[in-house]
C-alpha cells in the first residue's frame, strides 16, 4: 500500500482565514469599528503558543485582540467581574478564556458567567447544550471545528461512516464527537477506561486520536484505508512536538492523517475566529 496522504492544515487555516477577513471587513463597514475579541490569558507553555498563533492572525483578519493576563493569585470572584464588565461592553464582540486556570478558580462559575453571545470557544452550559442538541448556530470549542473544517476542505463526507474519537474531554473529544453526529456519522468514544481500545479504533473509517498521549495510536489500533486525524500536541523526550499518533507506524496502513505539527494546530486559531464571525452574525439576526 501506498504511503497515506497528508492532510496539511495549512491551507485549511488559509481558506477560513480570507473568508474571516470578507466578515470582518463587512463588520467594520456596517459598525464602524473592527470586531473585538478579549482573551484572558494564563502562563502556561502552550497557551502562550496559542496566544501568538491567535496574534499573528488578528492584525490579518483585521481582528482587535485584548488580553486580560489571569496570575496565579486572581479570585474566582474578580475573573466574574471582569467577565460581567466584558459582557456588557458593546466592542468586546467575544470573549476567550484560556486554559489552565489558576488553581482554586471554580471552571463552570467561569463557563455560567460568560454570556453564551460572546462564547468564542463554546464553553457555556448554553453553547454545550445547543451542540448536544445539533443545533447548526452552535458555537463549538475551535478545535473540535477545526476537525471538521479539515474533513471538509479535504472533501471527507461523514454520513455512514463509522468515526470513533479517542478521547471524552469537553473541549475536543465531546464536541467533535457530537459534530461528526450531526453530520450522520456513526459515533463512538473511548477514553481510559474502555475495554478492547484496539479493535474499537479498528472499526473506524474516520479515527480521531484526542488523548494527550505522545504516539500512543500505532497500527494496531487503525483499519487499513482509514483517514486518522491526530488532535494531540505532546512534547516527547527530546523535547519534540509530536501527536498522539505514531505517523511512522500507520504511514502505510492508513490513507490519509493530519501530521502534527502542521495539521489540526493552524487550524484552530483560524476556526475561533470563524466562531468569533458566526458569533457576530447570530447578534445581527437577534
Ligand atoms: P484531556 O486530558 O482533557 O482528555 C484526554 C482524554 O483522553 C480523556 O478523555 C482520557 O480519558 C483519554 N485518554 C487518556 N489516556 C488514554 C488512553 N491511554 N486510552 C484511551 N483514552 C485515553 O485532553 P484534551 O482533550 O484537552 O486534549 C487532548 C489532546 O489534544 C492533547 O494532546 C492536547 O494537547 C491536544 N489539544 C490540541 C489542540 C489543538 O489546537 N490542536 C487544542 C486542545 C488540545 P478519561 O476521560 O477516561 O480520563
Amino acid at each position: 500500500m501506498a504511503d497515506a496522504r497528508q492532510l496539511l492544515g495549512k491551507p485549511v487555516a488559509r481558506a477560513l482565514t480570507e473568508s474571516v477577513r470578507e466578515h470582518s471587513d463587512d463588520f467594520a463597514q456596517k459598525n464602524g469599528r473592527c470586531p473585538g475579541l478579549v482573551v484572558f490569558t494564563v502562563d502556561d507553555p502552550a497557551a502562550k503558543s496559542y496566544l501568538r498563533s491567535l496574534k499573528r492572525t488578528a492584525s490579518d483578519v483585521k481582528i482587535v485582540l485584548t488580553e486580560q493576563a489571569l496570575h496565579h493569585a486572581t479570585s474566582t470572584r474578580t475573573i466574574l467581574s471582569l467577565i460581567d464588565t466584558l459582557n456588557a461592553d458593546p466592542k468586546t464582540d467575544g470573549i476567550l478564556i484560556q486554559t489552565p486556570l489558576p488553581a482554586g478558580i471554580d471552571r463552570d462559575a467561569v463557563a455560567l458567567a460568560t454570556d453564551p453571545l460572546k462564547d468564542v470557544d463554546g464553553i457555556t452550559p448554553t453553547q454545550a447544550g445547543l451542540l448536544f442538541r445539533g443545533n447548526k448556530n452552535a458555537i463549538p470549542p475551535s478545535t473540535a471545528r477545526a476537525v471538521i473544517e479539515i474533513l471538509n476542505f479535504y472533501s471527507y463526507g461523514l454520513r455512514g461512516l463509522e468515526v470513533v474519537v479517542l478521547g471524552r474531554s469537553n473541549i475536543v473529544g465531546k464536541p467533535v464527537g457530537m459534530l461528526a453526529l450531526a453530520r450522520h456519522a456513526t459515533v463512538t468514544w473511548c477514553h481510559s477506561r474502555t475495554q478492547g481500545l484496539n479493535s474499537i479504533c479498528k472499526r473506524a473509517e474516520i479515527l480521531i486520536a484526542a488523548t494527550g498521549r505522545a504516539r500512543m495510536v500505532n497500527q494496531s489500533f487503525v483499519r487499513p484505508g482509514a483517514t486518522v486525524i491526530d488532535v494531540g500536541i505532546n512534547v516527547d523526550d527530546d523535547g519534540k512536538i509530536v501527536g498522539d499518533v505514531d505517523a511512522g507506524s500507520i504511514m502505510t496502513i492508513a490513507a490519509a492523517y493530519t501530521p502534527v505539527p502542521g495539521g489540526v494546530g493552524p487550524v484552530t486559531s483560524a476556526c475561533l475566529y470563524a466562531n468569533l464571525m458566526d458569533l457576530v452574525k447570530t447578534k445581527t439576526r437577534a
